[in-house]
């Protein structure tokens, strides 16, 4: 009997290959306490095991600049950094000399203490970094116990599909596209430091998977498909059938998105649109202008704060939002401010546990209490604006006052610039997330003080319909097409308009064929979507037209449930598109018909 699982497709591509099963152990440590007199020699053996691993790491980091290119090296930058942290080697040496342990109990007892600290979220990036904390763990000990590395593993004799509780950047760059076809595994996310490299390897790879470690045995016959995130053991005839003809399909469309990618997203009936994209890593810019994005509607900078231990500083922010900056030199690219708080925090903010996070201490609020850490992004995302047409934008916008203090903010790190020489373009745009039923309500108000709106329909989906986006026994109550939603949709489109100002969805919304067409038809030109959508979305837009958009857009806002709002978007969209083809492959289900 096959069994089949479903998790996260995060690297495109369907193979069949047999299973291998590889588990990253951590060795055992036996505890033993040392001798004065052994003190000396194990801290030593610490010291040698980091720079022994450091300069392993260093070693992988230049293969893959030559390989993938230096910002994909980078990925290895976070684990380079973390070895030589004061919280991780000094506290390790503390243990050594103060509890009298030996080197490798000393490092587990720290390692343990950190990942406690950092595993009280459900975070994805700081998950990640529990991840790289995990790989050096096991490394530092095989180098401090002296056992054989646990990352070599023997290359198969054919080719395999690797399963595992998780991967590491360090094993996903040595894997041979040749012998390993695709990688499951039961943790990971899609901005899982080994997920980009498989993304930029080509190598098909499906997360999430919760418990296919154990479900899966080495040598069984196994088809993934990295596109819809699911995985087969055991397949039957019947779906290796189905398999080749996905295969080929998947070809076809590999093909097309090149095509697609060089196309105008206009509408059928001569609409130009300008189709962004969603980044929440700089490595993704160069993914998302080969698949097509004009520019970027949302920058996620939150990854260069979560799961680390100290502020980040501003030459390396700046030379992230540099590197966006210049892969679109033509395009707007929108960078949002720290959007902090809810599930996201950093380890050295120190926030305060709180009864409802997503109605707490979020987004700007954190940002205009701490500004240690918030003048250095500002003054950071200030110089980015010297290389492109980069635009700041300001998450979870409640009121006007909350605008005016960061114009103030900005003004006295434009005139520190001015005093020390630094560039930056006086002319760049300050723009709003629109994500509260406040912020849409009173948008003739925030339009006076801001240079675009972009409408956060995740959040606002979530505000306004009091429906946690995170709770998945809530997920079917999630709806976006909810009139309350699409009512304020319109009013904040009308608001910019009248303004002159310019207004962009950046929410999941605007990724769904149905929404994408929803929005158009409120005059919502500028949609931003997840980089991988792009290709299947302006292919979308390319066969609506937009006067049908607008005549459904009208009936749904009169319409009194969802449930008749999607009924007149199906009408509407017809049968210039197939809206089944895409189910499975939205997180808001495209509905197959209503009414
Ligand atoms: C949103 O809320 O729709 C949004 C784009 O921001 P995020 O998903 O990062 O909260
Ligand atoms: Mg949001």
């Amino acid at each position: 009997m096959p069994t089949i699982r479903d998790g996260v497709g995060v690297s495109e591509g369907i193979v069949e290959g047999k299973v291998r099963l590889l588990s990253l152990g951590i060795p055992e440590v036996i505890h033993r306490r040392i001798e004065a007199s052994e003190v000396k020699r194990e801290v030593e053996r610490f010291r040698e095991a980091r720079e022994d691993t450091k300069e392993y790491l260093r070693a992988l980091k230049k293969t893959t600049s030559s390989r993938l290119g230096t910002m994909e090296a980078r990925i290895f930058d976070p684990q380079i950094l973390m070895l030589d942290d004061v919280e991780l080697a000094d506290r390790t040496i503390e243990y050594i000399r103060g509890n009298h342990l030996t080197a490798a109990q000393a490092f587990e007892w720290r390692i343990l203490e950190l990942k406690a600290m950092w595993e009280r979220t459900y975070q994805p990036m700081v998950l990640d970094r529990i991840n790289d904390l995990d790989d050096l763990h096991s490394r530092l000990l095989h180098r401090i116990l002296d056992l054989p590395d646990p990352y070599d593993p023997a290359e198969p004799e054919e080719p395999v599909i690797l399963i595992a509780r998780n991967l590491t950047p360090s094993l996903v760059v040595q894997c041979d596209p040749e012998k390993i076809r695709g990688v499951a595994t039961d943790q990971g996310t899609r901005t899982s430091h080994w997920v980009i490299l498989a993304r930029s390897l080509s190598l098909p790879a499906v997360v999430g998977l919760g418990d296919i470690t154990t479900l899966a045995e080495g040598g069984q016959e196994a088809i993934l498909d990295g596109r819809i995130g699911r995985i087969i053991l055991d397949p039957s005839e019947r779906e290796r059938t189905i398999f080749r003809g996905r295969e080929v399909q998947l070809r076809e469309w590999e093909e097309e998105i090149h095509q697609i990618a060089k196309l105008d997203a206009v509408t059928k009936d001569g609409q130009p649109v300008a189709l962004r994209a969603n980044l929440d890593l700089p490595w993704e810019a160069d993914l998302a202008e080969s698949h097509g994005a004009q520019g970027v509607g949302l920058f996620r900078s939150e990854f260069l704060v979560v799961g680390r231990s100290s502020l980040p500083g501003e030459e390396e922010q700046y030379e992230a939002y540099r590197h966006v900056a210049q892969t679109f030199p033509e395009s707007a690219v929108i960078i949002r401010t720290f959007d902090l708080g809810g599930d996201k925090f950093p380890t050295f903010l120190h926030m305060p546990r709180e009864a409802n996070p997503f109605l707490g201490w979020r987004a700007i609020r954190v940002c205009l209490d701490e500004l240690d850490l918030f003048r250095p992004q500002l003054r950071a995302l200030l110089r980015a604006t010297a290389h492109g047409d980069v635009r700041i934008m300001l998450p979870l916008v409640n009121d006007v006052d909350e605008v005016l203090r960061v114009r103030a903010l900005l003004k006295e790190e434009e005139d520190r610039l001015t005093a020390d020489g630094l560039d930056f373009n006086p002319g760049y745009k300050l723009g709003l997330l629109i994500e509260t039923p406040a912020a849409a309500l009173d948008a003739v108000e925030l339009a006076r003080h801001a240079d675009f709106f972009s409408i956060g329909t995740n959040d606002l989906v979530q505000y306004t319909l009091a429906v946690d986006r995170n709770n998945t026994r809530l997920a079917h109550l999630f709806n976006p097409f909810h009139p309350a939603v699409i009512r304020q949709l319109h009013q904040v489109s009308r608001v910019a308009r009248a303004a002159g100002i310019e207004v962009s969805v950046c929410g999941e919304l605007a990724a769904n064929p149905l929404g994408a067409f929803l929005l158009l038809g409120l005059d919502i030109h500028s949609l931003s979507v997840a980089w991988p959508s792009l290709p299947e979305i302006k292919k979308v837009i390319r066969e609506f037209r937009i006067e049908s958009a607008r005549k459904a857009a009208a009936r749904a806002l009169a319409a009194p449930t969802s449930r008749e709002v999607t009924a007149h978007l199906v009408e509407g969209v017809g049968d210039s598109i197939d809206l089944s083809a895409f189910s499975g492959r939205w997180s808001l289900n495209v509905p197959k018909s209503e009414g």
